[in-house]
């Protein structure tokens, strides 16, 4: 099958023409979307952001049209997610593949590596008592640090969260993201979780098209074309893995609300 998106012109500014143009209709594919900075904008904090009311009702619709095989792929945990599209309780990825949960409901994490990590809370908690504003998150799967308010001291919390994951062992990483570290399972990434998608159903067997924004996403970019799948990030022109590129998240709707009505 061909792919259904031209590939997207660089585009400087966002006052161009970068939508991808709509060939074929939706159907055999696969729809993989990062949430925070992808099809919503970013917030000062992750509870400030704001779903747009037909939000909901476009993602059941584009759902509808695809048998299921729309899921989502973020750092927020599954928990969070529910909450953010509520009533919709879609297959998805949480913490960065931390959590998944398949289309059946099913939640699939790691839970040695949780409770290992889970350990080294009160050493991470004490290490950054010293830095203020800087805020710790337990996702469970994985522990963030958030320094969003801080940003200038981001060097010093990612030291901190790579010693705390080098002691925890070789299983443990660091993840970078926009104003937050991650120490967290190595093997479990947003694009293992979306390989682990793409062997069932309704998933199985269709076109994946992923679309995200941040660093955090470039393992889930590579493991889509590896599948001869779209790739799509949403944001200014940097060295990427994607194929294609949209500048804004008010972009990409526009792009979703187009194909669903197609
Ligand atoms: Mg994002």
């Amino acid at each position: 099958m061909n792919q259904t998106l031209d590939p997207i012109k660089p585009c400087p500014d966002s006052s161009g023409e970068p939508r991808p143009a709509l060939r074929n209709p939706l159907a055999g594919h696969a729809l993989y979307l990062d949430i925070d900075g992808t099809i919503l904008d970013l917030a000062p904090s992750p509870e400030a952001v704001e779903v747009p009311v037909w939000m909901v009702p476009l993602l059941q619709q584009l759902s509808g049209k695809l048998d299921g095989a729309v899921a989502f792929v973020s750092g927020r945990t599954i928990a969070a997610i529910d909450h953010l599209f509520r009533p919709l309780t879609f297959p998805a990825v949480g913490v960065h593949g931390g959590e998944v949960r398949t289309a059946d409901g099913e939640i699939v994490i790691d839970r040695q590596l949780s409770e290992q990590l889970q350990a080294a809370e009160p050493l991470l908690q004490q290490a950054i008592a010293r830095i203020r504003g800087v805020q710790l998150e337990n996702k469970r799967s994985v522990i963030a640090l958030h320094y969003r308010s801080v940003p200038e001291r981001g060097r010093e919390v990612l030291k901190i969260a790579e010693l705390v994951a080098s002691g925890l062992g070789s299983q443990f990483g660091v993840l970078m993201g926009k104003c937050v570290v991650e120490i967290r399972p190595r093997h479990l990434t947003k694009g293992s979780a979306i390989r682990q998608l793409m062997e069932r159903a309704p998933f199985r067997d269709r076109i994946p098209i992923f679309a995200g924004d941040d660093t955090t996403d470039e393992d889930a970019f590579e493991v889509v074309n590896g599948l001869g799948g779209i790739s799509l990030r949403v944001g200014e022109e940097i060295p990427t893995a994607a194929k294609f590129r949209l500048a804004t998240p008010d972009q990409l709707r526009s792009w979703l609300l187009e194909v669903a009505a197609a």
